[in-house]
C-alpha cells in the first residue's frame, strides 16, 4: 500500500489538544484585538502559494501559519467590542459539538443514514418551539414540524416553494408547469434581502415581490398591504405569499402580526415569520408581545445562530403543516429507497430542504440548550436588553445624538444631529481605533449608526466604554 499520511489516531489526540488550547487561548485573549481586520484585499491570498503542495506538510507548519497567515484577515466577531450587523455567537459547548459532528463525519440524509441525527434534531426543533413559545402546531406529535436549515435565506426559499405549490395545486413547477408566472409576493421595504433573493430564485420574479410601505416605527402597514393585495386581484394576478419581519435588519422593528395574520387569512396567502435575530427574545416572556400572532403563520424561522450560543450554521425553520413542505421538496430515487423510508414511520429531513446532504448539527442546539438550560439564555437575553436600555437613556440624554427608531430591545439606531456625513465619520472613526465595530443603516435618508449588543461576552463596561468613544468622536 502506497505510504499515505493518515493521522493516525495518537497524533490526532496530541493535534487535537493543541488546536483546543490554541483556541482556548485565543478566545481568553479575543478581547486584546483590534476588532476588525484591517488587511487590504489580496493581503491574505498573496501569503498563500499559488500551487497545492506536492508533498504532505507538518502539522505545526499549518498550525504556525493560523497565527501568520490567517489571524490578520479575521475579524473579531467574538470580540465583547462586538456591536456591528447582529451577533454571531459561538459558545463553549456549540464548538464542541461542532467537533463531535466533524468527527462523526454523519451525513443524515435520511433517518436511516444515522437514525440520531434526525431523532434529536426532531426533538430539539419541538424544545425550542416551547422555548419560544410558539404553539403546537409547529411541533412533530401533531401535523407540523420544525428542520435545521444552514441559514434564515434558505428557510424562507423552501417556505415560499412550498406555499407556490399551494397556490397553484402542485402546478407551480415543483411537479411541472409554470401556473407560477403570475403570483406575487409581499413583504415590507424593510425586510431582509433574502426575500426578494427567494423570489427570484424560485421565478415569481423580484418585481413581483411587492415591498409595503411601513409607519413610523419601520413596521409593515397592514392596510397598505391589504391595498397592494386588491389591486394586485384586480389585475388578474394572483397574490401567494406575504413575507413579515420580527425584528428587521436595519433597525429591529416589528410587523403587526396579528393583523397581517386577518389579511393573510381572508385572502388565502402564506403568512410566513422571519424572526432571524429576535426570535431568540422570545424564550422570555416578558418579550413575546414582539411575535404576538406568529402562532397563526404558515412558517416561522429564527437563527439561533445569530444570538443563541449556536455556532454558525443552525437556522430553524417550522412549518404548521410539513406535508406541503415534504410534497413539494420529496424526491426518491432507487438509490435512496430503504426499508424506514418506504415504512412511511420516520423523517427524513432530505425532503424538507434544497440539498441532498446534512450535518449533524441538532447537535451544537441539544449541547447549548442543555449546558445552558432555558434559564441561562434567558439571562443572557435579559442582561443584554438591559444594558442596551440603559445605552437608550445615555443617547437620550445627549445633545449630539438623537435615536431614529424605537429601540426596544438590543439595537438602537442613531444619528449625529449635523447629519449624515459627521455620523459616517463618527462610525468610521470609532471603527478605524480597533476598539470597537459598528455597522450602519439607512433610515428614512438617514444614514444611522447601528449598536446592536448581542455578543455574550459584552458587559455593562463595553457598552460604556464604546458609548464614551462615540460621545468623545461627536464632540471633537
Ligand atoms: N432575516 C433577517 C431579519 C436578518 O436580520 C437576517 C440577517 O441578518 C437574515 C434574514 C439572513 O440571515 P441568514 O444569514 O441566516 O440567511
Amino acid at each position: 500500500m502506497a505510504d499515505i499520511p493518515h493521522m493516525d489516531p495518537e497524533s490526532f489526540r496530541r493535534h487535537g489538544h493543541e488546536v483546543i488550547d490554541w483556541l482556548a487561548d485565543y478566545l481568553s485573549d479575543v478581547e486584546s484585538r483590534p476588532v476588525m481586520s484591517t488587511v487590504e484585499p489580496g493581503d491574505v491570498s498573496g501569503m498563500i502559494p499559488s500551487h497545492p503542495p506536492e508533498s504532505g506538510e507538518a502539522f505545526s507548519s499549518i498550525m504556525s501559519d493560523l497565527d501568520k497567515v490567517v489571524m490578520p484577515g479575521i475579524t473579531h466577531w467574538q470580540s465583547p467590542n462586538w456591536f456591528s450587523y447582529f451577533p454571531s455567537n459561538s459558545s463553549g459547548p456549540s464548538i464542541l459539538a461542532d467537533l463531535v459532528s466533524s468527527g462523526l463525519g454523519v451525513q443524515g440524509m435520511l433517518w436511516s443514514t444515522s437514525p440520531a441525527c434526525t431523532e434529536i434534531e426532531t426533538r430539539m426543533l419541538d424544545w425550542m418551539a416551547e422555548l419560544l413559545g410558539l404553539g403546537d402546531r409547529f411541533l412533530s406529535t401533531g401535523t407540523g414540524g420544525g428542520v435545521i436549515q444552514d441559514t434564515a435565506s434558505s428557510a424562507v426559499v423552501c417556505a415560499m416553494i412550498a406555499a407556490r405549490d399551494r397556490a397553484t395545486d402542485g402546478k407551480g413547477s415543483s411537479h411541472g408547469g409554470s401556473a407560477h408566472e403570475t403570483l406575487v409576493a409581499y413583504t415590507s421595504t424593510q425586510a431582509h434581502s433574502s426575500i426578494e433573493k427567494a423570489a427570484g430564485i424560485l421565478g415569481i420574479g423580484r418585481t413581483n415581490l411587492r415591498l409595503i410601505e411601513v409607519d413610523e416605527t419601520y413596521a409593515m402597514c397592514p392596510v397598505a398591504l391589504g391595498k397592494a393585495i386588491e389591486a394586485d386581484l384586480a389585475a388578474g394576478l394572483r397574490p401567494f405569499f406575504v413575507s413579515t419581519t420580527v425584528g428587521t435588519t436595519a433597525s429591529g422593528a416589528f410587523d403587526p402580526l396579528e393583523q397581517i395574520h386577518d389579511i393573510c387569512r381572508e385572502h388565502g396567502l402564506w403568512f410566513h415569520v422571519d424572526a432571524a435575530m429576535f426570535g431568540t427574545a422570545a424564550c422570555c416572556e416578558e418579550y413575546r408581545w414582539i411575535q404576538a400572532g406568529c402562532q397563526a403563520a404558515d412558517s416561522y424561522t429564527m437563527n439561533p445562530h445569530k444570538w443563541m450560543l449556536v455556532n454558525f450554521d443552525c437556522n430553524c425553520l417550522w412549518v404548521a403543516d410539513r406535508s406541503e413542505l415534504i410534497n413539494s421538496l420529496s424526491i426518491l430515487p432507487d438509490y435512496l429507497r430503504n426499508q424506514a423510508t418506504t415504512s412511511g414511520a420516520v423523517i427524513d429531513y432530505r425532503d424538507w430542504q434544497i440539498p441532498l446532504g446534512r450535518r449533524f448539527r441538532a447537535l451544537k442546539l441539544w449541547f447549548v440548550l442543555r449546558h445552558y438550560g432555558a434559564e441561562g439564555i434567558r439571562s443572557m437575553v435579559r442582561d443584554h436588553v438591559a444594558m442596551m436600555q440603559e445605552l437608550v437613556g445615555w443617547i437620550r440624554e445627549d445633545g449630539n445624538f438623537e435615536l431614529m427608531a424605537p429601540a426596544p430591545l438590543t439595537l438602537a439606531c442613531f444619528s449625529h444631529v449635523d447629519g449624515n456625513e459627521r455620523t459616517r465619520a463618527i462610525m468610521e472613526a470609532a471603527n478605524a481605533t480597533g476598539k470597537v465595530a459598528f455597522s450602519h443603516a439607512t433610515l428614512d435618508g438617514r444614514y444611522v449608526i447601528r449598536f446592536s449588543i448581542g455578543q455574550w461576552r459584552t458587559s455593562r463596561a463595553h457598552v460604556k466604554a464604546a458609548w464614551e468613544l462615540l460621545q468623545s468622536l461627536s464632540v471633537s
